[in-house]
């Protein structure tokens, strides 16, 4: 849905020679759109993306037999991994944000994500939520990825509960990975859109491209911004991967503190120049919450940021409010400069 929303404004300019393709990977519909390439020379991307993508969703899988499900069996059983090449850098980047967002994004909970039953397909409405005291027995635990130990290519874990969940940023490493591809192709204009989160670079023609942000509680577009150059717009929402039980829904995004689904944000929007960076920000700053998302912000280096809460109220940095537009006025309308709230 977002991503409709997404594209709708993107692919709006007219007579411009833009080319789609698209692809289900990582759980979302990814669609690319090339601006003023010629039809061999996007075919020849396309294709090149497919092969891709096709192979960052199986090594990065969490639950489907693959490089991941096997570096998590060998931390299980304590043993020290080579990981993958395709896995490291998300090692690398996701215990460093971690840490830094103070563990509120934190890859090291895929007991936990399992433990909510996120790990599988299965049909929403046969969904449980787990125990109390099966979430309280993780929370004792509490992994995290100070637990894991990185050395050279290889990867150990100091804590037998650690298992690795990329779900939060894998998104947005795809995108910069697809967008370097088209780059090194020679793409110069572009878009690599998944599920409404999305990388931009360059621009269609004399205009910018104008990308959607979703409303969280209306299948609509909440505000848009101008995008030209090279940046990524990612949204966190309460409304993806959702079950409900006994009259209560659950979402996919989980507060480590709490083991349990994050509450009072309706949807987080980050806007900064890498995708994976965006991603994890977006979903740190949607566990990080209405009180703790500015010092989050700040150490994650993020100066555009969006939340919107339950009731439509919106709390947004100096550095977005000045250029986004909205398409309906907000209840509440905050702007919170990041450096007064140190
Ligand atoms: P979306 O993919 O809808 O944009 P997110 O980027 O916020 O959502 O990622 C949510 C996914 O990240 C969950 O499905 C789960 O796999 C994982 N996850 C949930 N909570 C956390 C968390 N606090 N830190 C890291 N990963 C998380
Ligand atoms: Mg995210």
């Amino acid at each position: 849905m977002a991503l409709l929303l997404a594209l709708a404004l993107a692919g709006c300019t007219r007579d411009a020679p833009l080319q789609h393709a698209q692809f289900f990977v990582l759980g979302t519909l990814v669609e690319v759109t090339l601006y003023d390439v010629d039809a061999a020379a996007a075919d020849q991307a396309f294709a090149a993306l497919s092969t891709e993508l096709q192979h960052l969703h199986r090594t990065w899988h969490a639950w489907e037999p693959g490089p991941l499900t096997e570096l998590n069996a060998g931390l299980a059983r304590g043993e020290r991994v080579v990981a993958d090449p395709d896995l490291l850098p998300l090692l690398r980047s996701g215990r460093e944000w971690a840490l830094r967002s103070g563990e509120l994004f934190n890859p090291a909970i895929g007991g936990l994500v399992a433990l909510w039953g996120f790990h599988a397909e299965e049909p929403a409405e046969r969904r449980v939520p787990p125990t109390d005291a099966a979430i309280d027995d993780w929370l004792a635990e509490a992994p995290g990825m100070r637990d894991l130990i990185i050395e050279g290519d290889s990867v150990r874990s100091t804590h037998p509960r650690l298992q690795l969940d990329f779900g939060a940023f894998a998104k947005g490493v795809a995108v910069d990975r697809a967008v370097a591809r088209l780059q090194a192709l020679g793409i110069e204009h572009a878009i690599v859109n998944a599920g409404g989160d999305l990388r931009a670079i360059g621009r269609p023609g004399d205009r910018p491209w104008r990308i959607g942000i979703r409303h969280p509680r209306a299948e609509t577009v909440l505000a848009a911004i101008e995008v030209s150059g090279d940046e990524s717009v990612f949204t966190s929402g309460d409304y993806e991967r959702t079950f409900s039980h006994e009259g209560r829904l659950y979402h996919h995004i989980l507060d480590p503190r709490r083991g349990r689904p994050a509450e009072g944000v309706a949807s987080v929007t980050v806007v900064a120049p890498q995708g994976a960076l965006a991603d994890a920000a977006a979903t740190a700053l949607f566990v990080a919450g209405f009180e703790g998302w500015p010092a989050v912000a700040r150490a994650l280096d993020i100066d555009q940021v969006m939340l919107v809460d339950p009731e439509g109220r919106v709390a947004i940095t100096p550095a977005l409010a000045a250029r986004i537009q909205f398409e309906f006025d907000p209840p509440a309308l905050q702007v919170v400069p990041l450096d007064d709230t140190r």
